[in-house]
């Protein structure tokens, strides 16, 4: 082929998913891409199949009633709002407008996948902050930074680790990074994490800060693709020049501010994820697999060896239960397991330990 491709395009490793079908299995048990095991709330639903019935019209371009169910939720300025086909496209919309050749992109260790991905599409080069215990760093986040230095994506919670930075040390990092450096805050599982903001008070104190949120966790909208995002004004008339005018699908945003609006689904899946996740935390220590405490709807059980823990995934497998393995994400001795219901949890508990005493 004599096509050339743009520089950093082919150094882009294709997204692997978790998987969700079982060849020669009808019924698995997916716990392994950190959906609501609740699914949407009803009203979603409803609003979605209402938008079938005008699907010949083309959708909102302004996405101002999303926004505004968005902006009174969250006490937000709904101008100061952008809405994404998942918050994946607002990293591509950031990349693409300030970043490229030449210039670097920072993303830690055991950082998201796709932060590095939309670097490298925009043709920028990514730079790899290490992470300490699993948690990201600031002072080496800070130690990375030269002056080509464009954006840092920190995602917090982190995915696969579930940890959290303190709002201190987020707020330290904000204000110690150069002014002509975005921070880009990744704050998909937000709504999980006790008292966190996903950094909106940080990017009303710094025009530098941009805060990303998704409709595909706690909402239990991941096959809808809607995500937004907050930051300076500036910044959001920059990211609208990039961003396609039909972007979202009319029954994505009728699901999503549906879901926006409907609180009582959010704070009842909240209680519940915190309940079974501390539930499975324990049982799984009692069976030998420590895991850092969780704040998001997953957690990250160590084993012995990267061997046991191929083993135990290949076991669950057998068992009709998914699981995600994060080898590429540096940890071939963990597996990262999604909360599910309590007789989810139980399944995936109950079958862990066949596999353990399997070992003796
Ligand atoms: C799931 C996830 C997202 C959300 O992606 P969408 O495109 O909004 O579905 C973003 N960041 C992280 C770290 C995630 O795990």
């Amino acid at each position: 082929m004599s096509i050339d491709v743009q520089p950093g395009i082919m150094d882009i490793a294709l997204y692997q998913g978790g998987a969700s079908t079982l060849p020669g299995r009808s019924e698995v048990l997916k716990l392994s891409s950190n959906e609501n095991p609740l699914g949407p709330p009803p009203s979603a639903r409803a609003a979605a199949a209402a938008a079938i019935a005008t699907m010949h019209r083309y959708p909102s371009t302004d996405h101002a009633a999303l926004r505004a169910a968005i902006g009174e939720v969250h006490g937000l300025d709904p101008d100061r709002i952008i809405c994404g086909v998942g918050s994946d496209e607002l990293f591509i919309f950031l990349c693409q407008a300030y970043v490229g050749p030449g210039l670097e992109v920072i993303h830690t260790e055991h950082g998201f996948a796709l932060h590095k991905t939309s670097a490298l599409a925009a043709g920028a080069t990514p730079v790899e902050a290490p992470e300490r215990a699993r948690t990201v760093d600031v002072d080496a986040i800070l130690g990375k930074v030269t002056e080509r230095t464009r954006m840092v994506f920190i995602a917090n919670p982190g995915n696969p680790t579930g940890t959290r930075l303190p709002d201190a040390e987020l707020a330290r990092l904000a204000a110690a990074l150069p002014d002509n450096c975005l921070l880009v805050l990744d704050g998909a599982y937000t709504e999980y994490a006790e008292g966190y903001d996903g950094g909106a008070a940080l990017v009303d104190r710094h025009p530098n800060v941009v805060m990303t949120r998704t409709f595909s966790k706690i909402y239990g909208l991941g096959a809808m693709r809607v995500g937004w995002g907050y930051a300076a004004r500036e910044v959001i008339d920059v990211l609208n020049r990039v961003r396609g005018p039909f972007n979202l699908s009319g029954p994505a945003l009728a699901a999503a501010e549906a879901a926006m609006r409907d609180r009582e689904w959010v704070e009842t899946c909240r209680a519940e994820n915190a309940r079974m996740r501390a539930w499975l935390a324990d049982a799984l220590a009692a069976l030998g697999l420590p895991s850092d405490p969780s704040h998001a709807n997953y957690i990250m059980p160590r084993f012995e060896s990267a061997e046991v823990a191929a083993a135990c995934e290949a076991h669950l497998r057998e068992e009709g239960i998914l699981v995600r393995r994060i080898v590429g994400y540096g940890f071939p001795d963990a597996l990262r397991i999604t909360v599910g219901t309590e007789d989810d949890c139980a399944r995936v508990v109950a079958a862990i330990k066949t596999f353990r005493e399997g070992r003796r």
